[in-house]
């Protein structure tokens, strides 16, 4: 029987079911609440395209940034609702404005997040803001590779091993294909999502379905976001992001998938055109120049990446900077997401039938020596904060 990637390794991109020419292969979800392909070994006629196009089989080579940006969209509404600077909009515009269609992830009327596509402006604003589960491909690779070769422009926009996924399963590079991968802490378990929102809505709405949650809700300053849960009937309930239990244990992996305790397709290993985060750090990078309600950082990885961010430069309000001194403020950029060590224990417990808000604090409760260690990070950033200032002061 074919045998695929190690479940460790699996990072859930869905090219080998999108490939697989008996439709044998399918995505199913595991007790955790991950997806990983499952083979129907009856179908199966050993073809081996499915290990030809996993991308954690594929040889890999890092991108060398060609260059690295604090940017921002000008039009500050479309910078309000993004997560931090409103550098996917801006390329998604563009895309629209030469017909072209723009891929990314929403929430579906399930509040699953899902991959789809869209050939508007309008229709790109549901792509805009993350969501912190991995979103579902479905069969969104093979209309990827259909809107290639009849030679639209497409626009992909999703977390690194998902632009591999895409890129290996394609098997041929695309002049009118281009790529955007967010900077990527990991992802958390879809099962324990629902969960969470079954809490919310239960707790806050009645028993009134959730019809969004925007993660990154920003007032005034970006930096002190919120979480925003909406309710069907149009109810709102905030919450600080160090009081919502499903963004702590996200943060802190008690829930990450596997494979990103050791992910193989971070800073543009992927392939991807350009990677997009936050520009945490961003007033002792820049002073007083960022912009409040979000500031991105944007990394270069291609020619073709160089050329688009400057074909957008009139609607970016851009600065160059070095790399390392983004470093230090973003741990998604060189930190994998280690499992919390109380990973297994919360596994065990979380079909027990409890508020799983309860037990993901419970789980979280720091014991003295990792109280001890958060203290010794804590005081590390503020002085290569205060060094960093010192610097730029001098400069
Ligand atoms: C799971 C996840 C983890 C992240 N971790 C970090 C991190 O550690 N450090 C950091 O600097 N930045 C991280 N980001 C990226 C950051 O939050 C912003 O998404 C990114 O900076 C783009 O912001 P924007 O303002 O340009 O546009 P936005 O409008 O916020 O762009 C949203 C883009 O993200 C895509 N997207 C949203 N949710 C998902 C999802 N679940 N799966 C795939 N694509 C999605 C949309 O399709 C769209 O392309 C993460 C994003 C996600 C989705
Ligand atoms: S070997 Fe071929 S037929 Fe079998 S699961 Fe893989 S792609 Fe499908
Ligand atoms: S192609 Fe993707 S989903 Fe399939 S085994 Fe490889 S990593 Fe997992
Ligand atoms: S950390 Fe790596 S493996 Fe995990 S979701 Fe992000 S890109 Fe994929």
């Amino acid at each position: 029987m074919i045998k695929l990637c190690h479940k460790h390794e699996c990072c859930g991109c869905s090219a080998c079911a999108s490939v697989c020419p008996q439709g044998c292969i399918s995505m199913v979800f595991d007790a955790e609440g991950f997806v990983y392909p499952s083979v129907d070994p009856t179908k199966c006629v050993n073809c081996n395209l499915c290990n030809k196009v996993c991308p954690a089989l594929a040889s890999r080579q890092g991108a060398v940034p060609q260059g690295t940006f604090a940017a921002h969209f000008v039009d500050d509404t479309i910078v309000r609702s993004s997560s931090s600077g409103g550098i996917f909009t801006v390329l998604a515009q563009y895309v629209i404005s030469k017909r072209g269609v723009v891929y990314g992830a929403h929430y579906d009327d399930k509040m699953n997040v899902v991959y789809s596509c869209a050939y508007t402006n309008e229709n790109v604003a549901k792509f805009r803001g993350s969501k912190y589960v991995q979103a579902r491909i479905n069969d969104c690779y093979q209309d990827v590779a259909q809107k290639l070769k009849q030679g639209v422009i497409v626009l992909f926009t999703g977390t690194p091993c998902q632009i591999a996924g895409l890129k290996t399963f394609l098997r041929k590079p695309y002049d009118n294909l281009f790529t955007m991968e967010v900077v990527c802490h990991g992802v958390p378990s879809e099962k324990v999502w629902h969960k969470h929102l079954q809490v919310i809505k239960e707790k806050y709405f009645a028993g009134f379905d959730i019809s969004n949650v925007i993660f990154r809700y920003k007032e005034n300053d970006w930096r002190s976001y919120k979480l925003r849960y909406v309710s069907c009937n149009n109810n709102v309930y905030d919450t600080p992001r160090g009081e919502d239990a499903f963004f702590l244990g996200f943060v802190k992996c008690l829930y990450s998938r596997p494979s990103c305790e050791k992910c193989q397709f971070k800073n543009g290993v992927s392939g991807a055109d350009l990677t997009v985060g936050d520009l945490w750090g961003v007033e002792m990078i820049l002073g007083n120049r960022g912009n409040l309600l979000g500031e991105s950082l944007v990394i270069v990885n291609t020619d073709r990446g160089m050329k688009w961010l400057r074909q957008n430069a009139d609607l970016l309000s851009m600065t160059e900077i070095n790399l390392a001194d983004a470093m230090p403020y973003n741990e998604g950029l060189h930190e994998m997401a280690v499992p919390h060590r109380n990973r297994a224990s919360f596994f065990q417990n979380v079909d027990a039938g409890v508020d799983v808000d309860v037990l993901i604090n419970e789980m979280l409760e720091s014991n003295t020596t990792e109280r001890l260690k958060e203290s010794k990070n804590k005081i590390i950033n503020l002085l290569s904060r205060i060094k960093n200032k010192v610097v730029n002061t001098i400069n």
